[in-house]
């Protein structure tokens, strides 16, 4: 079994990479993608870790971009991390999440919230902070129900905390993955609020600025999306992924490896990998 995007604790996941790869391997899946926001610094535990349960890992990371406004997923698959071009943008990436978790709890302190507290408890021991550590501090200290809940009332869309990270462009960030020799798969293409004129603005620029792949497959998806990602895929000659899109055992609905085949159009993009 394939999963081709998950989630360890080095960015917005619960479990450690080596858990991670355990849990996969227990749910039979045989080749891993590690696809931590913006960071690559759980591949090598993980693959380390896979070896004897017989998983292969995928070196991988989802790096977050701007297309007119909207932040946008990109999933770089088969990565160098060792690159020393996506090394230094992954480095730029971190301090704008640095930057960004500043301003949401500035934000936050102006709606009359602990600022300095939420930010304390957004930090992560492991890895690079993301709103989802905002969302759980959030929880953590009485100030939301659930992460959900926190996403609603402070940092979803047109909320006191919704600050759109400075994210680079997403050409720009397709090259970084190209440079460093992997494969740019667009990722969970019908979360994005857009028109589907405008999908297909994005699935265009996605293409021309070097995309290979789209996420046709992912966690939870309905199978009506599953069609629609296929024919974008055929539409725009881009080969197809399937991933989870992992975070948390708890979320019991978006379980690892679980997942819908991919339709027989299109072309899966292991096929150039040796999978
Ligand atoms: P960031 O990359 O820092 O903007 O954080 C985005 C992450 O927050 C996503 O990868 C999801 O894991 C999580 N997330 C975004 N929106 C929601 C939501 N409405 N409910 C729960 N989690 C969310
Ligand atoms: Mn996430
Ligand atoms: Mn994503
Ligand atoms: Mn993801």
């Amino acid at each position: 079994m394939i999963d081709l995007h998950t989630h360890s604790n080095r960015s917005d996941g619960t479990l450690s990479p080596a858990e991670l790869t355990a849990r996969a391997a227990a749910a039979g899946v045989d080749v891993l993608a590690l696809t931590d926001h913006d960071s690559t610094a759980g591949l090598e535990e993980a693959a380390r870790a896979g070896k004897p349960l017989g998983v292969r890992l995928v070196p991988g990371v989802e790096i977050s971009a701007s297309w007119r406004s909207q932040a946008i997923h990109v999933l770089g698959l088969w990565i160098d991390p060792e690159s020393a071009l996506l090394r230094r943008a992954l480095e730029a990436q971190a301090d704008r999440r640095r930057l960004r978790l500043d301003k949401i709890c500035a934000h936050l302190a102006a709606i009359g919230l602990p600022g300095a507290q939420i930010k304390a408890a957004s930090q992560s021991a492991e890895g690079l902070p993301t709103r989802s550590h905002v969302a759980q501090a959030l929880v953590k200290l009485g100030h939301a129900k659930s992460i959900e809940d926190a996403f609603r009332r402070y940092l979803g869309r047109g909320r006191a905390a919704a600050i759109a990270a400075d994210w680079p462009a997403l050409g720009e960030v397709v090259g970084w993955i190209r440079g460093a020799g992997g494969c740019a798969a667009l990722a969970h293409p019908m979360r994005y609020a857009l028109s589907s004129g405008a999908r297909r603005g994005l699935l265009e620029d996605f293409k021309e600025s070097g995309g290979s792949a789209i996420e046709v497959v992912t966690g939870g998806n309905a199978a009506h999306h599953i069609d629609a990602c296929a024919a974008l895929a055929l539409r725009y000659g881009l080969c197809a992924t399937v991933g989870s899109d992992f975070h948390d055992p708890e979320r019991a609905w978006n379980p690892l490896g679980r997942l819908a085949k991919l339709p027989d159009c299109v072309i899966p993009a292991w096929k150039n990998h040796g999978v």
